[in-house]
């Protein structure tokens, strides 16, 4: 555990929290109710904000000021490369302010500070920029029709967007979804998750700042059952983007479809497999296997913590991956050595505990970790097991902490088998410098994302959404727009037509 410590150690200064209250039409504003909740930093549990609690009549407010700008507003009717300009104006301020956003980011979500700096506050104002390039590039297609007609397709707005994301990722799942809807000309009701509600009004201000019109993006904090449940059931809401776990996914369908069978894409939990060959070299392996599943504390959805490891390797794989982890940091994420920070609160904490329980009881082996550590807050060393069946708890359960399940295979075979037996299809990583491998297991894989020697490797041009129970619809890439775009079919008779 290294050092625990805080802004007295000059790591970074304590902002104002400025924003905590709901943002709607152009306006921060309490919640009807007056209530509000208490968002935690995971560092020491203690309170950080009281944030405004908005529900069913917020959310009313929110969605009738997005139909009021959608249908009367300018945003939808000024060009793409008008929206586009103003985009870039966000991520401007973005940049501007990326300092203060990241420790936000950090002490609300326990992510590693430095990395808020160099990837997620930038990986926003990124994906505002690319989608600020595509919103003049949105257009239909000329159809070819037999007899005396032209045919083409108009790409319009879909319209008012409910986008529900969750805590892991706090700003870059609200830009790749709020970059896309803007750039399509949507209007929007953005719900952040209860855990880590801060950058998502802090981006509020931003939008206005840059020229936003007032009632395009709104941002509701509170819980699910509330006012996320409030935004999925709503009749004048037309379409969800969700992100978050399977089961809520299928509450937001069943509301959608319940209310007005509004259009759904859904980004879900995984438990993705990590396919290591024996042609493999294992120090690099290994370091690709700490990437897919400690990354952010293993609070990542593509997380790869199905581990399968050949059996010519797997003995050397297994002794060098513990060696490996003694120099493994847990601590304070603004220290700039750790390696890992906090779970996010105290229930993913007892969750991630409660899974470690299991694996042991289960009968697999405790290789390293298997504990929480530091004197406060919600650390968890990285634990890896061995000897783990594919019937446990662990292998099967999305775990979303530093939990490593190492599993032997013998043949390729085999393994594609096990990586596919899962009801998740997220992603894949596979380790192997033999390329027949590669493509073969690649092809074989039902997962909507696969990594060849590399694991996590985003970026904001490669599309990314699940197979199966992981979800369906593409966030990133320029396919992400199609969820927030209705294509129109316009027929007309051309002269000589017997219509004419
Ligand atoms: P969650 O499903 O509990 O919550 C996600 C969001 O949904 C939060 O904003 C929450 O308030 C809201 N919500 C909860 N109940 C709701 C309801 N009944 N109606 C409407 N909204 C509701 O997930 P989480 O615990 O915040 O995040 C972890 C999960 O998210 C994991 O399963 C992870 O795999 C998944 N995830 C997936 C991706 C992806 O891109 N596929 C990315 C990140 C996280």
């Amino acid at each position: 555990m290294a050092r625990e410590c805080n802004e007295r150690c000059g790591w970074f200064k304590m902002p104002e929290i400025k924003f905590t209250k709901l943002f709607i039409n152009g306006r921060f504003v309490d919640s009807i109710s007056g209530k509000s909740f208490e968002t935690r930093d995971p560092r020491s549990g203690e309170v950080i904000a009281t944030v405004a609690e908005g529900d069913k009549e917020d959310v009313d407010l929110a969605v009738k000021a997005a139909r009021k700008a959608f249908d009367h507003g300018k945003w939808p009717r000024i060009s793409g490369f008008e929206r586009g300009r103003i985009m870039s104006m966000f991520a401007d301020l973005i940049e501007e302010h990326l300092e203060e956003l990241a420790i936000l980011e950090s002490l609300d979500a326990g992510k590693l500070h430095h990395l808020c700096k160099i990837l997620d506050i930038p990986g926003s104002s990124n994906s505002l920029r690319y989608f600020a390039g595509a919103a003049d590039k949105i257009h239909g297609q000329t159809l070819k029709c037999s007899g005396e007609f032209h045919g083409y397709t108009l790409k319009e707005p879909i319209g008012v967007v409910g986008l529900i994301i969750p805590w892991n990722f706090p700003s870059i799942m609200f830009h790749s979804k709020v970059a896309p809807a803007l750039a399509a000309g949507c209007t929007m009701i953005v719900k952040p998750a209860e855990q880590t509600p801060l950058t998502a009004l802090y981006y509020a201000h931003l939008a206005k700042e840059a020229g936003i019109p007032d009632g395009v993006l709104n941002v509701v904090t509170g819980f699910g059952p509330t006012a996320g449940a409030a935004i999925s059931s709503h009749m004048d809401v037309d379409a969800i983007s969700f992100t978050g776990s399977t089961e809520v996914g299928r509450l937001i369908m069943a509301a959608a479809a319940q209310s007005n069978l509004k259009p759904v894409s859904l980004e879900l939990g995984g438990k993705s497999p990590l396919i290591i060959f024996d042609d493999a070299d294992v120090e690099k392996a290994i370091e690709i296997a700490k990437r897919a599943v400690f990354f952010n504390k293993g609070e990542v959805c593509v997380a790869g913590s199905r581990v399968f490891v050949q059996e010519g390797i797997y003995d050397e794989f297994v002794k060098k991956a513990a060696e490996s982890l003694k120099n493994w940091v847990v601590g304070d994420p603004f220290d700039p050595h750790v390696n890992q920070g906090p779970q996010v609160d105290k229930k993913q904490f007892e969750r991630v505990l409660q899974y470690i329980e299991s694996g042991k009881r289960d009968g697999a082996t405790l290789l390293t970790g298997g504990k929480a550590c530091g004197e406060k807050g919600y650390y968890i060393e990285p634990t890896i097991f061995t000897d783990v069946k594919e019937d446990m708890l662990i292998a099967k359960d999305e775990i979303f902490g530093p939990v490593m399940s190492l599993m032997k295979f013998k043949t390729i075979e085999e393994a594609i088998e096990k990586a596919n037996n899962t009801i998740y299809g997220l992603a894949a990583g596979i380790v192997t410098n033999d390329l027949n491998i590669a493509n073969t297991v690649s092809r074989s894989i039902r997962a909507g994302m696969i990594w060849i020697n590399c694991y996590a490797a985003f970026d904001r041009n490669c599309p990314y959404g699940g197979y199966k129970m992981s979800g369906f619809g593409k966030d990133l890439g320029l396919q992400a727009l199609d969820k927030y775009l209705h294509e129109k079919t316009v027929i007309v008779p051309l002269q000589g037509s017997p219509w004419l």
